[in-house]
């Protein structure tokens, strides 16, 4: 009889057999380290699946595990699975609802509105002597706005040489006499009466638009 089958025998007769926590630590100890097959670990595999562990189990790994540091693989297993988790659609879902609700809180948009203000503004200009007059919202000024974006609406992206009409030229804080260049933005006659509502929401879209624009 070959050692491979006497083992597999004895397995057999002993397994229902309550072991004790010492007989159970020892057998631990003998297993560990040693090499498992990939058909022994698709048995411990298909075991586990599905399997949930109680909070008095799962709270013993958490025990076994503080102060360990992680493992460069483990670490990023865990950036993997999470990147998972954050991608499924409900936990999209979730995230941006909890994001809108702590957003809307008063201290928040108090705190938003001063990381803002002035010259952490998009808006800021050093030298508002150098800027064109409130005034100054002229054909001159609309025609280089237009020249800037290329003759192109900036929302449904078609050019003015497509369109019947000339480009409007948009204010993006709604503000008519915040005339400095990174204030306007050039849309077609179908697209500017959109931005009419939703104002912060084509507010923020324009902004993010005119980010990296150079002047
Ligand atoms: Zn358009």
């Amino acid at each position: 009889m070959n050692k491979d089958k006497k083992n597999k025998e004895n397995s057999a007769r002993q397994k229902g057999i309550p072991k004790s926590a010492e007989t159970r630590k020892r057998m631990s100890l003998a297993w560990t380290g040693v090499p498992k097959s990939a058909e022994t670990k698709a048995k411990i595999s298909a075991t586990l699946t599905g399997r949930s562990l109680s909070a008095e189990h799962k709270m013993k790994i958490h025990d076994a595990l503080v102060g360990k540091p992680h493992s460069k693989e483990r670490k990023e297993k865990q950036k993997r699975n999470q990147k998972i988790v954050m991608n499924r659609l409900e936990v999209r879902a979730k995230t941006s609802a909890a994001q809108k609700i702590a957003q809307n809180r008063p201290e928040v948009k108090e705190k938003n509105r001063i990381a803002h203000t002035g010259s952490r503004s998009y808006n800021w200009i050093e030298d508002r002597s150098l800027l064109p007059y409130s005034g100054e919202f002229n054909l001159e000024l609309k025609e280089r706005i237009r020249k800037n974006y290329d003759y192109t609406c900036m929302v449904c992206k078609l050019k003015e040489e497509q369109l019947t009409r000339k480009l409007s030229v948009h204010h993006i804080d709604y503000d008519k006499k915040n005339n400095i260049p990174s204030n306007l933005i050039s849309l077609c006659g179908k697209c500017h009466p959109v931005t009419n509502t939703h104002r912060k929401y084509w507010t923020a879209v324009f902004q993010c638009k005119i980010y990296r624009r150079k002047f």
